[in-house]
């Protein structure tokens, strides 16, 4: 029994986990319900590394060191629930289970409740990166019990993603189920990135009038600077990708209907649950939702849409500026929501997060990997108790800079009939956060007259209700 930690499921994640373990100098113990990809693993990439082949769970374990690590690489859902149960009664109190699937923090929560019970640590892990990130350093948000994080995290910090000043992209986020949320939050904010990548690519294209290459170019610049990620990175080769098949653009020969797995929903069911407007990522998961509605969108190709005026090539290029400008500051926003999330998350499940941690974890490895990540880091780290990014006066000052310009591209958005409601919610968020008066007042007016729901002063204290039906007069509720 020598293997430092075994790894169970080796589909892509579980295979390029354990050879990054490997070639870290840490001998693997590997298992998968059909043995046939463990052999292949071994035969192929054992070279790598010590790699130590288990055809059953009972080899598995019986080939680890004490306390015993596993880690369960499978499909998330009932299928790992099913790998915990044929585990853990192979384990003893002090041993550990990983999971390193892309779990719900409820049922991480739940897991590490049962499986504490029987003395078992149970660490619910969230891995970003994909399968090139899991071979290469992924970035790794590990929950679950600081004991089992002092025996585990060292592994974590030599596998995971290194930062460009070398800091290991992996923290201990917090109990039971707080790594697998900052996971779901990670994935909210990825979709809200992508959301805004897109709409700024189709404003470019529709109101700009810019080919894909021309704009796979913008987002080449582009990515020289503030906005500097792996997402830009990417969207820059996609754009002046060329379709071998038919020589267009490859985006215009995919099919424009958005896929998702899930964890963008859950993002915003559990800020509904916990009553924080993460608006940027809603809109972003329900845009995908109507990209798929492809009858909805046929039966509605007929409605009227505004005149488009192209604009001039000098125009243009001043509008690529100003889409810039929106993309970014709509960039913060929607992290601010992000952070807003894993505040409210951590205050709700009783996890002490650091945010500034959080944010340095992604810098590197994971998808939404970028520059922009550090100067929010920076900003917590400035001041922990930070209520929101916006009142970070570095931030505050960028948006300020920025505003007049993504007024103007949502005006011209609306003009030309370009759909953005990422833009949009990041804005109305924005200007409703720093109003003096808001309608919900009015809001409160009206449930008090239909529904005597009451209503507070700004003048006095208590709760008042007015009589409506009657005289109108005010009485103390
Ligand atoms: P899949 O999610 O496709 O899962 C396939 C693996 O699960 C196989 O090893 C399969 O075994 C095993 N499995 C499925 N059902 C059972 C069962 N009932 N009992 C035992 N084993 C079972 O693999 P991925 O590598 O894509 O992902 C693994 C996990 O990592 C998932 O939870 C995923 O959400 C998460 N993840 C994936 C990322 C990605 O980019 N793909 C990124 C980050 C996380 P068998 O070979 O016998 O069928």
């Amino acid at each position: 029994s020598s293997a430092q930690i075994g790894v169970t499921g080796l589909a892509v994640m579980g295979r390029n986990l354990a050879r990054n373990f490997a070639r870290n100098g840490y001998t693997v113990a590997v298992h998968n319900r059909t043995p046939s990809k463990m052999r292949a693993l071994v035969e192929e990439f054992g070279g790598e590394g010590e790699f130590v082949p288990a055809e059953t769970p009972e080899e598995l374990v019986a080939a680890l060191e004490r306390p015993r690590r596993v880690m369960i690489m499978v499909k998330a859902g009932d299928p790992t629930d099913a790998v915990i149960q044929e585990f853990a009664p192979l384990l003893e109190p002090g041993d550990m289970i990983i999971d390193g699937g892309n779990a719900h923090f409820a049922d991480t929560r739940r897991r590490e409740r049962e499986l504490r019970e029987r003395g078992i640590h149970f660490v619910g892990t969230g891995v970003s990166g994909g399968e090139e990130g899991a071979l290469h350093g992924p970035s790794i948000m590990p929950g679950g019990s600081a004991e089992a994080y002092a025996s585990l995290g060292p592994m974590l910090e030599k596998i995971s993603a290194k930062a460009a000043d070398g800091a290991p992209c992996v923290t201990h986020v917090g109990a039971d189920g707080a790594g697998h949320f900052v996971k779901m939050v990670h994935n909210g904010i990825e979709y809200a990135d992508m959301q805004l990548i897109g709409e700024a690519y189709q404003l470019l294209r529709d109101v700009a009038g810019y080919t894909p290459a021309q704009i796979a170019d913008i987002f080449r610049t582009w990515n020289t600077g503030r906005l500097d990620s792996y997402l830009i990175e990417i969207t820059a080769e996609v754009l002046s990708h060329v379709d071998a098949r038919t020589g267009r653009p490859f985006v215009d020969v995919v099919l424009d209907q958005a896929e998702q797995k899930g964890t963008g929903r859950w993002t915003v069911q559990i800020a509904l649950d916990l009553g924080v407007p993460v608006s940027g990522i809603a809109e972003a998961v329900f845009a995908r939702s109507l990209s798929g509605h492809a009858g909805l969108r046929e039966a509605s190709r007929g409605l009227a849409g505004p005149s488009a005026r192209p604009l001039g090539e000098k125009e243009a290029a001043a509008f690529a500026d100003r889409v810039e400008q929106a993309l970014y500051a709509s960039k913060i926003v929607s992290y601010t929501q992000g952070f807003h999330e894993i505040a409210a998350g951590g205050e709700e499940y009783g996890w002490d997060i650091d945010e500034g941690a959080v944010a340095a974890i992604w810098r590197g490895g994971c998808i939404i990997r970028a520059v922009f990540l550090d100067r929010i880091r920076s900003a917590y780290d400035a001041r922990p108790d930070l209520p929101s990014l916006l009142a970070d006066k570095g931030f505050a000052d960028e948006i300020a800079a920025a505003q007049d310009d993504w007024r103007a591209v949502l005006v011209a958005a609306v003009q030309q009939g370009v759909p953005t409601p990422g833009f949009s919610a990041a804005l109305a968020y924005y200007d409703a956060l720093r109003a003096d008066r808001l309608p919900a007042a009015l809001t409160q007016g009206q449930r008090d007259y239909f529904g005597a729901h009451t209503y507070k002063r700004t003048d006095t204290e208590g709760t008042f209700h007015t009589l409506w039906g009657g005289d109108r007069s005010e009485v103390e509720a």
